[in-house]
């Protein structure tokens, strides 16, 4: 190890123990000061284990997650980002906090969630085995650019990567990146058969609809969501990619999904969700997991971070999930209408840093498909503008509720009985999480509000 990594190493682990005996959460501040004095300080770690990194715009998190229960309950000894601190320094951070005093990491697998744009950064410095890409979706314009800035900066480094690559045939964006080198051999593409919320028109803004090889206009048979679905290119051929793992007979209802000829039923019922088991899946074949193992992890485990949790407060069912950009919010609106019934919706809307200052992105949400939607509650730093969006999109106003405070809006949300969907962005979930908590134990505890 040469003098410079070994300080940085060092001069790493003390600021973290320092930072710990004074009791604060070390976060991704050491990454970042490491980062800043040393840009190579990735390379100062010993990594001898295989690597699998999860990233995409949408889902990143979740599959992550759903690896890395699955890695451990076939008894590999992992470290991973559940909180998604997926950024160089993140990743510095993380190792930072796994290494001995020379460096080194031991585990069995690392199971990283990797910002799209901080692929190439990070892997060109820690070896990589297994990249599996989700999707590429318009996603904080502020921060990356537009997405095609983005694709072909994974494009680049896929270009001399030999490993394996889990990728989504359904989504042009990701499917084009298969030929990015070809002679990687290790290409494995996975895709969702028709379900039956499928549209022969797309039913929500998506990216992507052009040819990236000729630029002729796609040809969809059928979209799943956004621009995801089957598709090929009428002049040159590109689509109809013949997938290793293909999901079948998605069942919304029981929900359930075929794999291999196998019937698994999941945690949840979206298609979105079920592309990410999708890839889930496709990536722990590759490590020949345990039927077993996935059977219990699709059905039972759950995430519980904002990403499609439920709450049962007072009598009322709640679903939160995150959103971060147009594809989704889509995504929870599309599984709050195709719910039978009446419900009522909370948006918490941020326009903090990390959320990007620009929520421009909310004109793309698509408003004018509500089904039975009784109510909606606005809350967050822009509570007025999502409302405002809503409004315009034919949306009677008198059924919206403005709160800019959370704990206002979540009491306004549980003030009726019945089905309830949240949607939160980037810095909005954590905050909104937390407001339905109280509100739960202020009423477990028969404090009123
Ligand atoms: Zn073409």
């Amino acid at each position: 190890m040469s003098l410079k990594n070994a300080f940085t190493i060092i001069f790493g682990k003390l600021m973290v123990k320092t930072l710990h005996l004074l009791g604060r959460d070390a976060g991704n501040f050491p990454g970042l000061v490491l980062w800043t004095i040393n840009k190579d300080c990735l390379k100062a770690f010993k990594v001898d284990c295989p690597i699998v990194a999860v990233t995409g715009t949408n889902g990143k998190t979740s599959v992550t997650n759903y690896l890395s229960h699955i890695f451990a309950s076939g008894g590999k000894k992992i470290i991973t980002n559940p909180e998604g601190n997926n950024l160089d320094t993140g990743i510095c951070s993380l190792l930072l906090n796994h290494c001995d005093m020379r460096g080194r990491v031991h585990a069995d697998y690392l199971v990283l969630e990797t910002d799209e744009s901080h692929v190439p950064v990070v892997y060109s410095k820690l070896n990589l085995q297994t990249l599996v890409l989700l999707n590429f979706f318009r996603d904080q314009l502020d921060r990356n650019g537009e997405v095609e800035t983005l694709i072909l900066k994974v494009k680049k480094f896929l270009e001399t990567f030999e490993g394996n690559v889990v990728l989504n045939a359904d989504d042009p964006n990701v499917a084009r990146l298969g030929l990015a080198n070809p002679n990687n051999k290790n290409i494995h593409y996975f895709s969702v058969d028709r379900y039956q919320g499928a549209t022969d028109k797309p039913y929500e803004v998506g990216e992507g609809k052009f040819c990236p090889f000729c630029d002729t206009e796609l040809v969809y048979d059928y979209y799943q969501y956004s621009h995801i679905g089957k598709f090929h290119c009428p002049k040159c051929g590109f689509g109809n990619i013949e997938p290793e793992v293909e999901i079948k007979n998605v069942d919304l209802t029981v929900p359930s999904f075929e794999a291999d000829g196998e019937t698994y039923k999941t945690a949840h019922n979206s298609i979105y969700y079920m592309y990410n088991m999708a890839a889930v899946y496709t990536a722990a074949k590759l490590y020949n997991f345990d039927k077993a193992i996935l059977h219990d992890t699709f059905e039972h485990f759950e995430v519980n971070n904002g990403r499609l949790e439920r709450f049962e407060v007072d009598g009322s069912s709640l679903l939160v999930n995150l959103a971060k950009n147009p594809v989704g919010a889509n995504m929870t609106l599309r599984v709050m209408n195709e719910q039978a019934g009446s419900k009522e919706l909370l948006f918490v809307l941020n326009d903090n840093l990390a959320d990007g200052h620009d929520v421009s992105w909310i004109w793309d949400i698509n408003f004018s498909v509500f089904n039975n939607v009784d109510r909606v509650v606005t809350s967050g730093t822009r509570a007025y503008d999502i409302a405002i969006r809503i409004k315009c999109s034919g949306y009677d106003p008198d059924k919206i509720f403005v709160y800019p405070d959370l704990d206002e809006a979540t009491a306004s949300l549980f003030s009726t009985k019945g089905d309830k969907f949240a949607i939160a962005n980037y810095t909005a979930i954590q905050p909104t999480r937390a407001a339905i908590k109280r509100y739960k134990s202020l009423k477990e505890n028969g404090e009123e509000k």
